[in-house]
């Protein structure tokens, strides 16, 4: 397939209030501009093999494995200074030839109300709403978003620290359902206390009764991230659970394409935590290709049908015309 035609949707982004020009509010921002780039080209070695490094955690053994992810927490902190705002998303969207992404409200840090600004300022962005535990009247708060254009709703049980009783859950979940909203979870036990209050409310394996009381499509977040066959078992048993591609490997991907088909797996990267995530997110499902596990359609699929299909996105890939 020409590279030029793909129609490419990142379903998983972040973006942050710009951090650096707070730490140097004296700086010009044409030489702010100047000293992220030259930092983010000097980071990407770096980078790359953070990401390897990362596949590879998992078969540490545990003690040395939750020892890591403690520390691995605090790896994408410096990167979030050179990389993170909406402007290096957009840029980096071009850089990678991608056509589409979703981002993730993740408040206080991103409020819902930025991200839904900044996806009706940008029509290539999709907002993904998340409400804060103790948000007032949720099912009345998502159908205002969904007004304002919210396409998803996210659930972080992890960095909320509520389990899936939790009464918020279900009632926004319920309201989900009625809007028609997808929802994607995040999963994946990472056993970092600084990036989640309860890292253990991350295993999937906790929101099976959701995947079974609900008929909502329901999109796991990271796959579990270092557990990712867990995932794969609950795709297999509840049709509306899908899986998302973020860091995971291109032998993880192929492995889900051949359990539960390419209908159900959707590319995301996570950007910008490490760094050049969308690249290598795309080159992953790629190397999947190159290495015989996944044809060229369903690449296809992952990396841009599948999302369009669930955001009812009807564009042809940008580059094709
Ligand atoms: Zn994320």
């Amino acid at each position: 397939m020409i590279e030029s035609m793909r129609l490419i949707i990142d379903t998983h982004v972040h973006v942050f209030p710009d951090p650096l020009r707070k730490l140097a509010p004296g700086l010009a921002s044409g030489s702010l501009a100047q000293t992220r780039k030259f930092l983010r080209l000097w980071r990407r070695p770096v980078s790359r093999t953070l990401h390897k490094l990362q596949t590879l955690m998992r078969y540490f053994p545990s003690p040395a494995l939750r020892a890591l992810d403690e520390v691995g927490g605090f790896a994408p902190l410096p990167g979030l200074l050179i990389e993170s705002t909406v402007a290096d998303l957009i840029e980096a969207l071009g850089e990678a030839k991608t056509n589409r992404a979703v981002i993730m409200a993740q408040p206080p840090l991103c409020p819902n109300e930025l991200v839904l600004d900044v996806c009706a300022e940008f029509p290539q962005l999709i907002p993904a709403v998340n409400l804060a535990p103790g948000t007032r009247d949720p099912k009345r708060t998502l159908q205002k978003y969904c007004r304002l254009g919210a396409k998803f709703l996210k659930i972080h049980p992890a960095a909320d620290g509520r389990g899936v009783d939790y009464a918020q859950y279900l009632t926004t979940i319920k309201a989900a359902c009625d809007l028609g909203l997808p929802i994607v979870v995040h999963t994946g036990s990472l056993n970092s206390h600084l990036l989640y209050k309860d890292p253990a409310q991350g295993n999937a394996e906790r929101f099976k009764k959701w995947f079974r009381d609900f008929p909502a499509t329901f999109v796991l977040a990271h796959m579990n991230m270092h557990s990712p066959n867990a995932a794969m078992d609950l795709a297999e048993e509840f049709s509306n659970v899908l899986l998302e591609t973020s860091w995971q490997p291109a032998e993880v991907i192929g492995e889900a394409v051949r359990r539960i088909g390419a209908e159900r797996v959707i590319f995301g990267s996570d950007w910008p935590i490490v760094g050049d995530n969308i690249r290598v997110g795309i080159e992953r499902v790629d190397e999947a290709v190159s290495g015989g596990m996944i044809s060229d359609e369903q690449a296809q699929m992952i990396l841009g049908g599948n999302a369009a299909r669930i955001f009812g996105i009807k564009e042809v890939a940008e580059n094709a015309t």
